[in-house]
């Protein structure tokens, strides 16, 4: 291999190397990180913890009612049982149950209200359980894939670099300054194909000296002159 050949193949290996990376990359995050799945399966604990939450209020009410009502039947007892007969104690004992009834019907209203949430509740957590275990079988697939793809890329990216390092061994230093250049300066594309004596990335006409450089079998390289980049006979 000359030298533009040895150039061509790096660009070729380096071209594979930044597409290859940037997928490596994103693959490393979607197994590192795997927020979308953590995200659903805190939304649905949230669900489930709302649900218990009501459905212990809902159980504090029945009680609180229950306790209400023991309280009221004393009273109507000894309001209608004969054995009270002052009217200042009868007319306490009135007042007590009008009481009683009214915290009774407020309770009634509140438990109501609250076993339609807890029965909507119920309904989100079902739903959102069938959702969650679909979702995890899909993550499942999806990371074992990626898994997959990860270890493929890695030992693809590692052959790719070690092929790196030897083909830039075999670049003088000041064509590899350039190369490196011209690849960050150019949207990781440092060589530009020649065909008739024009670039074919620019368009512009390439001088006769640099064309006998382009074809190759020397140790220098000749760029274009419309865009900057090494030329190599197409
Ligand atoms: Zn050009």
């Amino acid at each position: 291999m000359d030298l533009i050949q040895v150039l061509i193949r790096l660009a070729l290996v380096d071209e594979e190397w930044d597409d290859k990376g940037r997928r490596y990359q994103q693959v490393r995050e979607l197994l590192g990180n795997p927020r979308e799945l953590t995200d659903r399966q805190e939304a649905q604990a949230a669900l489930v913890r709302d649900d218990a939450e009501a459905r212990a209020a809902l159980a504090n009410l029945e009680l609180e009612m229950e306790s209400l009502q023991g309280r009221l039947s004393q009273v109507e007892k000894d309001l209608y049982g004969g054995t009270i007969s002052a009217p200042r104690e009868l007319e306490n004992l009135r007042r007590d149950g009008d009481q009683l009834r009214h915290r009774i019907a407020q309770i009634e209203d509140q438990a109501l209200a609250l076993m339609a949430a807890c029965d909507d509740l119920d309904v989100r957590v079902h739903d959102g359980a069938a959702a969650l275990e679909a979702f995890e079988s899909e993550w499942a697939v999806l990371t074992a894939d990626a898994r997959e793809t990860y270890q493929t890329l890695r030992a693809r990216l590692q052959d790719l670099q070690s092929e790196r390092e030897q083909l830039r061994q075999r670049v003088p230093a000041q064509e590899m300054a350039l190369y490196d250049e011209l690849r960050r300066t150019k949207n990781g594309r440092p060589l530009a194909p020649m065909r008739d004596g024009i670039c074919q990335v620019c368009r512009v006409s390439v001088p006769r000296n640099k064309i006998t450089i382009a074809e190759g079998g020397y140790d220098s390289v000749a760029t274009c002159e419309g865009c900057g980049r090494i030329l190599y006979q197409a």
